[in-house]
């Protein structure tokens, strides 16, 4: 049975999801989610419904990770193997950081490619396997070199 890394952050199944939040109020989302008061200076919200995010994105930044980065970010993978890192930009407006999914790397990513979001195992345990969000290229027309 595969657990996610962080619970409650993103959905599984065929078609994963992100969750975040979104003001009752001014309808604005926020991921990670969160909760208090909106993070919109103009808006005096205080409640939050969950609501699953576009699965998919464009690259508005990526980066080729030499350095062990911050949880929820860690690839257990020891000695540390470099992986690809994508910011990629949400129509809802959001920046999500997240792994570039197996198979692939920086010079497979450039800004402004479309890219999916999907869910892979992060690594297995006693407990079965663990998995994350990452963002995973989308196959584009006439691409094929
Ligand atoms: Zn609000």
């Amino acid at each position: 049975m595969a657990k996610p890394v962080v619970e409650g952050w993103f959905t599984q199944g065929d078609q994963p999801a992100l969750i975040a939040s979104k003001c009752t109020t001014c309808e604005s989302p926020f991921f990670p989610k969160t909760q208090g008061f909106c993070r919109n200076p103009a808006c005096d919200g205080d409640e939050f419904v969950d609501t699953e995010l576009s699965r998919f994105g464009k690259v508005w930044s990526y980066t080729d990770a030499q350095y062990q980065p911050p949880e929820p970010y860690i690839p257990a993978s020891d000695p540390y193997v470099p992986f690809a890192l994508a910011a990629v930009e949400l129509p809802e407006g959001l920046v999500v950081l997240g792994q570039v999914a197996d198979g692939f790397g920086v010079n497979d990513i450039k800004v402004g490619d479309e890219v999916e979001l999907v869910v892979e195992t992060l690594y297995t345990d006693e407990e079965g396997d663990h998995t994350t969000w990452r963002w995973k290229p989308v196959a584009k027309a006439g691409d094929q070199s």
